[in-house]
């Protein structure tokens, strides 16, 4: 699968505003070598899906990518100031959940690199959900959380990075979907169920439906595997399609006029895999 150019309105007819992207320095020492990185990387016109979509809509404000500290853990998105917020904490963190995965068993030396690298993309995407669901004034019944995190992953499935082959790309989702799974404490209290996320358990199982039913006959191994139950299963393939479509129809009308498609141009260009 290549990255793919969409133009379906033409180049002469104008894109959305572009995003912006910006690494700020961090006050505390330690978190200078991975600020360094990030900035020598440039890591955020690196990220697959990210890039692909710089443009396509018509945002009433710039939306400006950030890295910074933040003090603790995170990302967020801060509607005031429309941007959205990649904490370097963060990036450490995902880092070290990568090495100590990588030490626990057998995985490849750049495996801690992938893993946050699939982490961050899977965030950001999340991120740039909420982005979108607040400065297109989307309608979202249910939870907004989940909505998002269904949005990342269509992203991602659709928008992947140029030489990627499609098993890279459900392995980086199936990293994403991991990296939920490890962040549940296991502490199932009022605070948990009251939580405007779901468990992580549950969130967990989200992601491997919406990669299941992509293609339930290559993806058979998530059943087999018990990363799904067979009863979830029988159902995601109506799930992933119901959820693509949603997306699709909320999306469509604020696509700039360079992008500007149909419903059925769109399906052909993103159901066709
Ligand atoms: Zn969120």
């Amino acid at each position: 699968m290549r990255a793919r150019t969409i133009e379906p309105g033409g180049k002469q007819r104008p894109a959305g505003p572009a995003f912006e992207y910006q690494y700020l320095a961090p006050e505390s020492p330690a978190l200078q070598p991975i600020y360094t990185r990030v900035r020598e990387a440039d890591l955020l016109h690196r990220l697959p899906a990210v890039q692909q979509i710089d443009g396509m809509f018509q945002l009433p404000r710039p939306l400006r990518y950030v890295t910074a500290e933040c003090g603790e853990f995170g990302a967020f998105y801060v509607p005031e100031t429309t941007r959205i917020v990649l904490c370097y904490e963060t990036l450490r963190t995902l880092y070290e959940r990568g090495q100590m995965q990588h030490k626990a068993g057998g995985l490849d030396p750049d495996y801690p690199l992938r893993y946050t690298r699939a982490n961050v993309r899977f965030i950001v995407l999340h991120e740039t959900g909420h982005a979108l669901v607040d400065l297109l004034d989307l309608p979202v019944t249910g939870r907004q959380e989940d909505a998002v995190d269904q949005l990342a992953a269509m992203l991602m499935l659709h928008f992947s990075g140029v030489d990627e082959s499609p098993e890279q790309v459900i392995e980086s989702l199936r990293m994403a979907a991991n990296w939920l799974l490890t962040r549940s404490t296991g502490a199932y209290d009022l605070d948990a169920y009251a939580d405007e996320h779901a468990l992580g358990e549950q969130r967990y199982f989200n992601l491997q439906c919406l990669i299941f039913g992509t293609d339930p006959v290559r993806y058979a191994e998530i059943v087999t595997a018990g990363d799904l139950t067979p009863a979830r299963a029988k159902a995601c393939p109506r799930e992933t399609r119901q959820v693509g479509r949603a997306w699709l129809r909320l999306l469509l009308p604020h696509l700039a006029p360079k992008y500007e498609m149909t419903e059925a141009e769109a399906i052909r260009y993103f159901e066709r895999r």
